[in-house]
């Protein structure tokens, strides 16, 4: 997988968030410029578009986007 195609305007990317995480730099490359498929931020946005992702949801925070999914998901049916 190339670079997310989210990396322009993403919080998280461009050091926007209230608090970055101690390995942002780490993240950057394992998520953003390697694979975005297993980034938190990018599974919301996938599904539900970026305004919904929460603002200072880091891309390791897989179970609280499949939460926010889920929860997402229910609240449809
Ligand atoms: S944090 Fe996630 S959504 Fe943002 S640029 Fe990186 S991979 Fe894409």
């Amino acid at each position: 997988m190339p670079t997310c195609e989210l990396l322009k305007t993403c919080l998280f990317f461009n050091d926007k968030l209230e608090k970055m995480p101690g390995p942002a730099e780490l993240f950057k490359d394992l998520y953003c410029r390697r694979d975005n498929s297993i980034c938190a931020r990018y599974l919301i946005a996938k599904e539900l578009g970026r305004e919904v992702i929460p603002r200072d949801l880091f891309p390791n925070h897989v179970e609280m986007a499949k939460e926010i999914l889920e929860n997402r998901r229910s609240t449809k049916k």
